[in-house]
C-alpha cells in the first residue's frame, strides 16, 4: 500500500513535528506506519520520506539509498528509521542539485554541510548516533529539515530552480561551479 504524498502548500509541511517516546515508537501503530512509509518511499521512488510528507506532524523519517555515484559521494545506505533527530553540521559546504517528493517536478542547487552527526532514536526507540558524509549527509539534512517544517526551497540557490525536463535538457552533467557561474553571474550594467 502506498500513502499519498502531500505537496508544497499543505500546512503540515510547514509545522514542526511532534516528538515520539520510545514506547510510542515500538507501538504496533507506529511500527505499521514505518512499514507503510518504507513502501511509499520505495514506490515513489525516493531515498527518504518524512512523516509530514504523508500528512503526519511527527518527528519520524525513513531513509534508504541503493545508488552509487562518485561525483556526489553517494554510497548505498540500508533502510533505517530516525525519530526525534538532533543535527550537528560540519564546517565544509558542498553544492548539488536536490529535489523533493513534496515539490514534485523541480530541482535546484542546495548548499549543504558535507558531513553531519545526528543523534536520534531508531525503530526500536533506542538512541543512535549517525556520522555521515557525502550524499547520505545531504539526505539526513533534507529529512531533518522536513521534521522542522523546512523545505529545500528555503535553502536553494533560487536562480538554479528548474523543472525536471529542463534540468535534463540544459543542466544535467554540467559541473555545479559552471551552472552557478552561468546563472548567478552579476549582470554588469552598461555605462550610459
Ligand atoms: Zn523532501
Amino acid at each position: 500500500m502506498r500513502l499519498a504524498i502531500v505537496q508544497v502548500g499543505e500546512p503540515v509541511l510547514r509545522q514542526a513535528g511532534k516528538t515520539l517516546t520510545p514506547a510510542e515508537i515500538v507501538s504496533p501503530e507506529v511500527q505499521q506506519l514505518i512499514e507503510l512509509m518504507r513502501e511509499t518511499m520505495r514506490q515513489a521512488p525516493g531515498v527518504g520520506l518524512a512523516a509530514p510528507q504523508i500528512g503526519l506532524s511527527l518527528q519520524l523519517a525513513v531513509i534508504e539509498d541503493t545508488a552509487e555515484n562518485a561525483a556526489t559521494e553517494r554510497t548505498p545506505v540500508p533502510f533505517h528509521v530516525i525519530a526525534n533527530p538532533r543535527l550537528e553540521v560540519g564546517p565544509e559546504i558542498v553544492e548539488f542539485y536536490e529535489g523533493c517528493l513534496s515539490v514534485e517536478g523541480y530541482q535546484a542547487i542546495v548548499p549543504r554541510a558535507r558531513s553531519v552527526r545526528v543523534h536520534a532514536l531508531d525503530h526500536n526507540g533506542e538512541s543512535i548516533v549517525i556520522d555521515a558524509s557525502g550524499w547520505y549527509a545531504r539526505i539526513l539534512q533534507h529529512e531533518i529539515d522536513h521534521l522542522g517544517g523546512t523545505l529545500y526551497i528555503d535553502r536553494m540557490r533560487t536562480r538554479t530552480l528548474a523543472t525536471a525536463r529542463n534540468f535534463s535538457r540544459y543542466w544535467a552533467g554540467v559541473p555545479i561551479e559552471e551552472v552557478l557561474a552561468t546563472l548567478e553571474k552579476k549582470v554588469e550594467k552598461s555605462a550610459t
